[in-house]
């Protein structure tokens, strides 16, 4: 039985480069021993980060203004990590629309003045406070969005536009290079990889070397300091080697399926598919603004906990593994990203028609 992996993080990566690297697993190159056994700083490994960093550039269109960089401590590092080379007692301005972005204003607070210029929580997140109601801060550090929300289902359908002297920081978590946008509206991105990157154990930042420079260098450990990661190609100390080269892998794959604009029409494909069956059941509910919905993350509801809970383990037996919401909202999300393929997201559809028929 095919089974299609709908789980939110660590989720599926493409089949293609998970064969390559059970290839590649025990003898890397010919060489007798795996990648995750060899040197970081041996012949071999070098170009695999090189190379990481290299598509990512080329994926995302990053100029030589920006550095590429690859940290441990996930995205939930970055909430801090970030405050803390870049807020120094200033004020920064966050956009509250879900969980994650909620924790990471909080880690911020540690470091500085956290103006939070809008919130949807009143709403359990259900949408996205438009950026043109926003009262920012002119004089800000920086600007904080969650350009997807994993949890609630939301995403920024058009990305703000920063303010002119205020750099945009955005967790990309769950969206990167799942669509395309302008890198240039951003001072700094992360991302943790077990999304749409790669496994867990690394988390993508992506930030513009004169903010790096911003860093007081008396108060932040050398660890926590983008220039440490700069000046030392991420090989500072060991970085998660197999991490690194699963997300140059996958990488790969999506430079040789056409890059970012091919893999955003295939997400869009996804998407409109699923809502568009969530949309014309009288079933199934998504609780999302319908302006705001996520093309990464599709939550939605049956009539009632119990069926929710049937609907999760039915589909499982079905091969439609890992349906089950965030522990904290409930109710059944699936997760679509880039390496979930159009015939999953139709199998998906085609059990919840059969689920509803049955229990409606
Ligand atoms: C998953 C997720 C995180 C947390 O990532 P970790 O790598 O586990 O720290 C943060 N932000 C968003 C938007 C996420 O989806």
């Amino acid at each position: 039985m095919a089974v299609y992996n709908f789980a939110a993080g660590p989720a599926m990566l493409p089949k293609d480069v998970m064969k390559k690297a059970q290839a590649e697993f025990v003898d890397y190159k010919g060489c007798g021993s795996g990648i995750m056994e060899l040197s970081h700083r041996g012949k071999l490994f070098q170009p695999v980060i090189d190379r990481a960093e290299a598509n990512v550039r080329e994926l995302l269109n990053i100029s030589d203004d920006y550095a590429v960089l690859f940290v441990q401590g996930g995205a939930s590092l970055q909430f801090s990590m970030l405050a803390m080379n870049l807020l120094n007692g200033g004020t920064a301005d966050y956009a509250d629309t879900g969980v994650w972005s909620a924790k990471a204003a909080k880690e911020a607070q540690m470091f500085g003045n956290v103006n939070l210029i809008s919130s949807s929580k009143a709403t359990k997140y259900d949408h996205i406070p438009s950026p043109a109601d926003w009262k920012r801060t002119a004089d800000a550090a920086y600007l904080h969005i969650t350009s997807n929300n994993t949890v609630a289902g939301s995403q920024y359908i058009t990305l703000p536009k920063p303010t002119a002297g205020v750099p945009m920081i955005a967790d990309m978590s769950s969206d990167i290079m799942s669509r395309v946008f302008d890198i240039n509206d951003f001072g700094m991105i992360y991302a943790g990889a077990q999304k749409n990157l790669g496994p867990s154990g690394v988390a993508l930042v992506v930030i513009r070397k004169d903010l790096a420079a911003r860093t007081d260098n008396a108060k932040v450990p050398t660890m926590l300091r983008y220039s440490t990661y700069i000046d030392n190609g991420s090989m500072f100390n060991t970085p998660p080697t197999f991490a690194v080269y699963m997300l140059a892998l996958v990488t790969d794959w999506l430079k040789e399926n056409g890059g970012v604009a091919a893999i955003e029409k295939i997400n869009n494909a996804k998407a409109a598919y699923l809502y568009d069956f969530l949309d014309n059941s009288a079933f199934f509910k998504t609780p999302v603004a319908k302006a705001d919905r996520s093309r990464m993350n599709v939550v939605f509801r049956t009539p009632s906990e119990e069926l929710d809970a049937a609907f999760v383990a039915e589909a499982r037996a079905n091969g439609l593994t890992d349906l089950k919401g965030h522990r904290l909202v409930g109710g059944c999300r699936a997760s679509i990203y880039n390496a979930m393929p159009m015939e999953g997201v139709k199998a998906l559809v085609e059990f919840m028609k059969k689920f509803e028929q049955a229990n409606k």
